[in-house]
C-alpha cells in the first residue's frame, strides 16, 4: 500500500513510502521509500518550509506524529 507523507504546516508532499503490513505508520524504513521530499540539518529530517518532521536514524527515518499529515 503506498501511503503519502505531508507536512502538517504546509500541507507539501514529503514522501511516498510502500508501507507493508497494518497498523499506523510511526517510521519509514529507508529501502521503501519511494519519493523523498524532505530535507536535513544533520540527522534532523525538516519540510522545505522548517517544520521539523523526524529524525533520521539511518536505516529508517522515525517520524513527529503531530509534524505529519499521513494519507
Ligand atoms: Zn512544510
Amino acid at each position: 500500500m503506498i501511503k503519502r507523507v505531508y507536512c502538517a504546516l504546509c500541507g507539501r508532499l514529503l514522501f511516498k513510502y510502500e508501507k507493508i503490513g497494518k497498523g499506523k505508520l510511526h517510521h519509514l524504513w529507508r529501502g521503501r521509500i519511494l519519493e523523498d521530499h524532505s530535507v536535513r540539518e544533520g540527522r534532523v529530517v525538516l519540510c522545505p518550509c522548517g517544520n521539523e518532521i523526524g529524525m533520521d536514524l539511518g536505516m529508517r527515518i522515525e517520524l513527529r506524529k503531530k509534524a505529519v499529515r499521513i494519507e
